[in-house]
């Protein structure tokens, strides 16, 4: 019987001193519980002598239920508190004014793509997209750029695998794609003439001399080729696009160029949209001499174009040389951008600095 007291009062002692419900839980495991003493006790009753199994028990059971109601009154009292607690600490002012939520806005690269996107579909272009780790086939090869040309050396295009230093071509070598253009070859085995589409997205040279270049930058790459298509296509598509562009017509120049994969090739220049080709500086600029955009120049490098060469035609099944002709050309989103909002430095566009970020708050 002395058992059962002390057994009880380490009990009541250790559920009085609970100050947590979660303390009163493991007070309540330890002594009440399965493995609790006095559970035990009560589960051997059997092995006692039969003349101290009738009080034991009788002792035990009424220690217990003590135990057990004293238990769940002071769990209740605890919970209570508890609650109050919790409702006194996260209790809201209703009458507060809501702190702000920060509002993203689209970077102002993707308001330039999306600009450019728009122009083409306005004139019945489809956007398509293409690889940006492409097979030296798709980079060169099929973009008549024969073997031994300085793009193709390590120095100048990453290379991902398969190249060997100093070795030939390797139509199945892995590059970052030097350029857009590299979407014409894939984009005409998907589908046949007539084609008008253009292929946004980045690529990479290894080419970061100054603030004009960047290993990485974006590129859009237009691709028409139907029956008929001449240079004078050409030639109105650029401007249409650049009127839409700079907002009103603007004179736009060609000039003999080279690229390997047009012929003839040409780089277009548009007029000055900012001194509208007079290379004088605006009006109550009194810093400057001459037009700030142009340098005075009057005009502005803007693409590179020329009409597909028909050994690239030739290249895929469908596009006889004889009968379609196409052109295509590629323009810096980028250098839109820069050209666009007047800033100077390439880079500015991938520091992702919110303080040049914010002044250009396009809709997300
Ligand atoms: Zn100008």
């Amino acid at each position: 019987m002395a058992d059962i007291e002390q057994l009880a009062r380490d009990a009541r002692a250790d559920l009085e001193a609970a100050t947590t419900v979660a303390d009163l839980e493991a007070a309540k495991i330890k002594h009440l519980g399965k493995s609790g003493p006095l559970v035990l006790l009560l589960r051997n009753i059997k092995d006692l002598p039969p003349e101290q199994r009738g009080p034991v028990g009788k002792g035990g059971n009424i220690a217990r239920k003590e135990l057990e109601a004293f238990a769940a009154d002071k769990g209740a009292q605890l919970a209570d508190a508890e609650l109050d607690v919790r409702l006194r600490r996260e209790v809201v002012d209703v009458s507060l004014p809501p702190r702000a939520m920060p509002q993203g806005t689209l970077h102002v690269l993707t308001q330039t793509r999306r600009l450019l996107e728009d122009i083409f579909l306005g004139m019945g272009y489809q956007v398509i997209d293409a690889p940006e780790v492409e097979s030296e086939w798709y980079g060169f090869t099929a973009l008549n750029t024969p073997v031994g040309h300085p793009a193709r050396n390590p120095s100048d295009t990453f290379y991902i695998e398969g190249r060997d230093q100093g070795a030939g071509a390797n139509d199945d070598a892995l590059i970052l794609r030097t350029q857009t253009s590299t979407a014409q070859l894939r984009t005409m085995q998907k589908s046949t003439p007539p084609l008008y589409v253009v292929h946004p997205g980045r690529v990479y040279r290894r080419d970061d001399i100054d603030a004009t270049h960047s290993d990485m930058f974006h590129q859009m790459e237009a691709l028409a080729i139907h029956e008929g298509l001449t240079l004078a296509d050409l030639k109105g598509t650029i401007e249409q696009f650049l009127a839409t562009l700079f907002g009103g017509r603007l004179e736009v120049r060609l000039r003999t160029h080279f690229f390997p994969f047009t012929e003839p090739s040409v780089e277009a220049d548009v007029q000055c949209f900012s001194c509208r080709g007079t290379g004088d500086p605006l009006p109550g600029d009194e810093d400057s001499e001459r037009c700030r955009v142009c340098r005075g120049e009057g005009w502005i490098e803007i693409m590179g174009a020329g009409m597909v060469d028909p050994n690239v035609l030739g290249m895929v099944e469908g596009y006889d040389p004889d009968k379609v002709t196409g052109f295509a050309f590629g323009i810096g989103i980028d250098r839109v951008a820069m050209l666009r909002h007047d800033f100077p430095d390439l880079r500015l566009l991938f520091q992702n600095d919110l303080r040049f970020v914010r002044q250009f708050p396009g809709r997300p």
